[in-house]
C-alpha cells in the first residue's frame, strides 16, 4: 500500500516526487517509468530554456507556476551546482506590427510583475548583440539555460535519499476503486503484471497522459494533439550570442528562436508542425531546411554564411491544434469520474521544464491538503 504512486519519470513526475518525498518523510511513494531510463520523453527534447513568465495571460497556470518556477528552479540549480546559466533573452521587432506586438507583450508582462525586463532600442539591442538586426526589442534578464539531463539526475537521487521507490521499465495499466483507495495494475517487462494500492496518484505521463487517463476508464478526457518542434544545429559558429534572441512570438508557439546552449553552440528552433497521428515518432523532418534559415534571418542575416545541418525532434502535447486558440496547463483531479485522489497532468508542453518545481507545490496545495 502506498500513499502515493506518479505515473512518468520526466521532470514533470521527478520533481513532483522528489518534492513529496522530502516534504511527507513518512509516506510511501512509488515513481514508475515505462522507459529503461528516466526523463527520455520531452523533457530531453527541449531547449533547455528557462523562461521568465512573459507571454502568457496573468490567471493562467502557465504563467504562474512558471514564475514561481523560475525561481525555484535558479535556487535548486544553485544549491546542486547543476550547470546552467542566466545568460538573458532578447525579443526583436523587424516591423512596426512587430513593435506594436513587443509592446503589448511587455505591458502584460510588467502588469504580471515579471523582473528584469526592459524595452531597447536598436542601438542597445546591437551593443548586447551586434549580428542582431531589429527595429527594437526587449530584454528579459531572468531568462536562462540549464542542463536539463543533470537536473532530473539530481531530482531522481534526491528523490532516493529521501526514501523513495523508484521502478523503470513499468507501466500503467488500469486502475479500479476500492473504498478509500485505488487499486492499479502495473506491468513490467521483468515480473509481468502486478497490483499495488495508492491513496494518491498523479498522472504525469507527458505526451502518454491522456491515453493513461484513457486507459483508466475516464470519460472526460481532453484532446491531445501532438506537435513537432524541429531543430537545426548551426556549425562552425560558438559564443557569438551572449543571449538568447526570439522573434514575436504567433498564438500556437514562441517563433523559431536563437538557443545557445551551456558550450556556446547555436541551435536554431523549434519550429512548430502538426502531426497527423498521435505516433510519439522522432524518425521523420516535417521541416524544410531553407524556411527554417529563412525565418531567422530577418532578425540574424549572417546565418548564410553558415552550415545550417538537422539536429533534433521534440513533441509536445498540445491541447489545441493550430486552428484553435491556445490554452492553458490542466491540472486537475478527476473526481468527475468517481476518482477524487487521481490527479492528471495535461497538455504540459512549454514552459513546463521552467514550472516543474512548481508542479508539487501546486498539486499539494490545490488537491491534497484539504483531504490528508
Ligand atoms: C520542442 C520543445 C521545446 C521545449 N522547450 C522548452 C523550454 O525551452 N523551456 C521550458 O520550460 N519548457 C520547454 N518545453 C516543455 C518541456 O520540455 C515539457 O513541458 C516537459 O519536459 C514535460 O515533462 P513531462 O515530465 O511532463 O513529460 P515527459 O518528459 O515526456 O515525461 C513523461 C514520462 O512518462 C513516461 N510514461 C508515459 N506513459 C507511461 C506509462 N503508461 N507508464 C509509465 N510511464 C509512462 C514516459 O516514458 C516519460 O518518461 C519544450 C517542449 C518541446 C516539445
Amino acid at each position: 500500500m502506498f500513499d502515493l504512486v506518479i505515473i512518468g519519470a520526466g521532470v514533470s513526475g521527478l520533481s513532483t516526487a522528489s518534492y513529496f518525498a522530502s516534504k511527507y518523510k513518512k509516506w510511501q511513494i512509488l515513481l514508475i517509468e515505462k522507459s529503461s531510463h528516466h526523463g527520455r520523453g520531452i523533457s530531453s527534447r527541449n531547449s533547455e530554456v528557462i523562461h521568465a513568465g512573459i507571454y502568457y495571460p496573468k490567471k493562467w497556470l502557465k504563467s504562474r507556476l512558471c514564475l514561481e518556477g523560475n525561481n525555484l528552479l535558479y535556487s535548486f540549480l544553485e544549491k546542486y551546482g547543476i550547470p546552467h546559466k542566466k545568460t538573458g533573452k532578447i525579443i526583436v521587432a523587424g516591423n512596426d506590427q512587430q513593435e506594436t506586438a513587443i509592446k503589448k507583450i511587455y505591458s502584460n508582462a510588467v502588469s504580471k510583475n515579471v523582473n528584469g525586463l526592459e524595452l531597447m532600442t536598436q542601438n542597445q539591442v546591437r551593443m548586447l548583440e551586434p549580428d542582431v538586426k531589429c527595429k527594437m526589442g526587449m530584454y528579459s534578464s531572468e531568462s536562462g539555460i540549464l542542463s536539463t539531463e543533470r537536473y532530473m539526475d539530481v531530482l531522481l537521487s534526491i528523490y532516493k535519499g529521501d526514501g523513495g521507490y523508484y521502478l523503470p521499465e513499468t507501466e500503467f495499466k488500469s486502475v479500479n476503486n476500492s473504498g478509500n483507495k485505488m487499486n492499479v495494475t502495473l506491468h513490467s517487462g521483468q515480473d509481468g503484471e502486478s497490483q499495488i494500492a495508492t491513496k494518491y496518484l498523479i498522472n504525469a505521463g507527458g505526451l502518454n497522459a491522456t491515453s493513461i487517463s484513457e486507459n483508466a476508464g475516464f470519460t472526460q478526457v481532453p484532446n491531445v494533439y501532438y506537435c513537432k518542434g524541429h531543430y537545426f544545429k548551426v556549425h562552425g559558429v560558438r559564443n557569438s550570442f551572449s543571449h538568447l534572441i526570439y522573434p514575436v512570438p504567433d498564438k500556437t508557439y514562441l517563433g523559431t528562436h536563437v538557443t545557445i546552449d551551456l558550450q556556446g553552440e547555436i541551435k536554431l528552433g523549434p519550429d512548430a508542425v502538426y502531426m497527423e497521428n498521435n505516433i510519439e515518432d522522432y524518425s521523420e523532418y516535417l521541416s524544410e531546411k531553407s524556411s527554417f534559415i529563412e525565418s531567422v534571418k530577418g532578425f540574424w542575416p549572417k546565418i548564410d554564411n553558415y552550415e545550417v545541418v538537422e539536429d533534433m525532434i521534440g513533441i509536445r502535447p498540445k491541447l489545441y491544434s493550430n486552428d484553435m486558440n491556445a490554452k492553458d496547463f490542466i491540472i486537475r483531479d478527476e473526481a468527475e469520474d468517481g476518482y477524487p485522489n487521481w490527479i492528471s497532468m495535461y497538455g504540459i508542453e512549454s514552459p513546463g521544464l521552467t514550472a516543474s518545481m512548481a508542479f508539487g507545490p501546486y498539486i499539494d496545495r490545490e488537491f491534497f491538503s484539504n483531504t490528508r
